[in-house]
């Protein structure tokens, strides 16, 4: 099975030993679909993960016991066209490019099949033409 997480950590320097760890010590295929550092060394990571349900609960655990965050991505992306004016603020905020400017239409777009639900675009929309629904 795949399942997509947000994970937070303090220290930028732990995002290779993450990765490694649920490959290594879990079995699992971790993808990083986006990695964001503040100067701090603070920041975000998200990740696709592949493998079997027990072992993605036991890497999880593991995280979340050695201090992480860890937060499951469900739900899905609903965007109203209708409120919708097309400005691009939500465009560039897309790990996954999945909400786009479509230059033919001149309309941003919203691609359902790769969006992971990861929230990151809801709060550029000053309109609220992006919601999250569970
Ligand atoms: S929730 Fe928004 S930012 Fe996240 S993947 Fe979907 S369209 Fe992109
Ligand atoms: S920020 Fe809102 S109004 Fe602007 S393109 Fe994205 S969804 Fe549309």
């Amino acid at each position: 099975m795949e399942k997509k997480f947000r994970i937070d950590f303090d220290e930028s320097n732990v995002l290779e030993s993450v990765t490694y760890t649920l490959v290594s010590e879990f079995n699992l295929k971790p993808n990083v679909l986006r990695a964001d550092i503040a100067g701090d060394g603070s920041g975000i990571m998200l990740l696709s993960i592949e493998g079997d349900r027990d072992d993605i609960i036991r890497g999880m655990t593991h995280l979340r016991e050695q201090g992480f965050g860890v937060k499951e991505l469900k739900g899905h992306i609903f965007h109203d066209y209708d409120r919708c004016w097309s400005c691009g603020a939500c465009t560039s905020l897309c790990p996954t490019r999945s909400i786009y400017y479509d230059p033919d239409t001149m309309v941003v777009k919203l691609n359902t099949g790769t969006c992971i639900a990861c929230g990151s675009c809801i709060n550029a929309c000053c309109v609220k033409a992006i919601q999250l629904e569970l």
